[in-house]
């Protein structure tokens, strides 16, 4: 039996959602997810189709304007008014049901290699996908687009053929690592009710499962877990718990960044510099994507390669990428830590100070995903429209949903979509400026060291910002739509 001896303290009242009428009773019905990702199936379906078999053309193509302009703007947008939505309705897990069936049958399941960082296949992933999105133009190529959704499937399939639990979720998928960190600033978490409940639990059926149902597969156990880091809102759980004591509760955005307590499936997170990397990894990936479709990024291109001798672009954007994502990150963020522990007088070692801080950078590293994904949603979401109405007229016969509007493409203006742009670059400054003056409070104690230790990180995120504007400034390249 597991010991809930050191569970943890009962938080404040909150909101459930699960309480909702209509969608509280559906969200309970054990096969709400898969019902949910069946329709996402479906998309998915459609998105292979059009990609494969549909006009190469990236503003003509279900794919290409779904995959790069749609689905990435609601899922910023889920993320930040919801939770982890995205991973919820996940298609790429269904066949995984089968994965495991063979598993079973084959006795294959083995544990994830101890001697692996828990997110270093993810780190390697991420840093190859932003690479690859722009030395192959993924966002151009329906037919890469729907090979990279084609590969997803496969790729899944195997993970969770050969590793036991939702390895593939918790190791390899780099959009669901993208998702479960930026739910930390989400205003949700799938959480326990009622402390009370579980600690006179025996049969703790969230983490073992019942009826076929299976417990968390990511290793999270409700009593002792905090936030939504590798949570996938899969709502296992929710499902498994025999007295209904898991809910999707209201929290404070973010505040679970500040938590120093051991996390259940995760351990302290100033213990993991995997996560810490991770963190760096996107913050600065936000910016590193968004440079990559601004005018500088090619002058610097022609420098490097005339100074290299290189012919191709692959090897320079390679060259760009590396010192973007892993380079320049650590040297500034030691630079940073060292003059942080000098100002604070902290006794922690440089790493462990970087883990402490890293959590910080989550809400600038999202305001520049969301202020670049507003670019492309903005621009660009009435795109589909008449690519929706092309794609019937093509594979029916008959133009069903009328003449395709080729006209029809954005939503706001330039202007307006700066103001939005604005906004998020600002409202995520201030959200690190306020987590890292509280994790400072927290690491150095007094009030004249938490200022000096505090100060190197707040001009660090200024930097940001200044370097977020002047990208949003730039003329963007309008990606999967026709530019009038
Ligand atoms: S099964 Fe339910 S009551 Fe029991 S420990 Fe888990 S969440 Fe708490
Ligand atoms: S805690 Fe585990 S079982 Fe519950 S929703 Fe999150 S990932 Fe799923």
């Amino acid at each position: 039996m597991i010991r809930t001896s050191s569970i943890q303290t009962p938080r404040p009242r909150a909101w459930n959602l699960l309480n909702l009428p209509w969608l509280g009773p559906f969200l309970r019905w054990r096969y709400a997810r898969p019902a949910m990702q069946s329709v996402m199936l479906l998309v998915a379906a459609l998105l292979l189709f059009d990609g494969f078999l549909g006009p190469q053309l990236a503003y003509k193509n279900i794919a290409t304007v779904s995959a790069w302009v749609h689905y990435r703007g609601f899922l910023m947008l889920a993320l930040l008014v919801f939770g982890n939505f995205f991973c919820m309705v996940c298609p790429f897990m269904l066949p995984r049901k089968g994965a495991k069936w063979l598993q079973a049958r084959l006795h294959l399941a083995r544990g994830w290699p101890t001697w692996l960082p828990q997110k270093g296949i993810a780190i390697v992933l991420l840093v190859l996908f932003f690479w690859s999105y722009e030395a192959f133009n993924l966002w151009k190529s329906p037919w890469l687009t729907a090979w990279v959704a084609l590969g997803y499937f496969g790729a899944a399939f195997l993970t969770d053929l050969f590793f036991k639990g939702a390895a593939f979720c918790k190791h390899i998928c780099p959009v669901g690592q993208f998702n479960m960190l930026y739910s930390t600033i989400s205003p949700t978490e799938i959480a326990v009710v009622e402390m009370d409940i579980c600690e006179s639990c025996v049969t703790k059926d969230c983490i073992a499962g019942r009826d076929g149902i299976p417990g968390c597969e990511l290793h999270l156990f409700q009593p002792k877990k905090v936030g939504n880091l590798d949570c996938t809102f899969c709502l296992d759980c929710v499902h498994a718990c025999p007295y209904d004591n898991v809910g999707i509760l209201s929290r404070v955005p973010g505040a679970e960044l500040l938590s120093t307590a051991r996390r259940s499936g995760i351990g302290r997170l100033s213990e993991r510099f995997d996560i810490a990397f991770l963190i760096l990894v996107l913050s600065f990936g936000a910016f590193m994507q968004a440079f990559g479709m601004i005018p500088p990024v090619y002058e610097l291109e022609a420098w490097l390669a005339a100074r290299l001798g290189l012919r191709t672009e692959a090897p320079v954007l390679a060259l760009i990428f590396v010192v973007g994502l892993i380079v320049l990150p650590l040297a500034l963020v030691s630079g940073t830590a060292w003059l942080s522990q000098r100002g604070g007088r902290g006794m922690e070692s440089l790493k462990e100070t970087i883990a402490r801080f890293a959590p910080g950078m989550v809400p600038i590293g999202a305001g520049m995903w969301a202020a670049h994904y507003a670019f492309h949603f903005f621009s660009g979401a009435l795109a589909l429209i008449p690519v929706l109405q092309s794609f019937i007229e093509e594979t029916i016969g008959a133009d069903l949903l009328g003449k395709p509007r080729w006209d029809l493409a954005g939503l706001l203006t330039l202007n307006q979509i700066l103001v939005v742009e604005s906004f998020f670059l600002y409202a995520g400054l201030l959200g690190s400026l306020l987590l890292s003056w509280l994790i400072a409070a927290q690491v150095y104690r007094t009030q004249r060291r938490t200022l000096l230790g505090w100060l190197p990180w707040a001009t660090l995120f200024l930097l940001m910002l200044g370097t977020g504007m002047w990208i949003m400034l730039n003329p963007m390249e309008m990606r999967g739509t026709i530019c009038f």
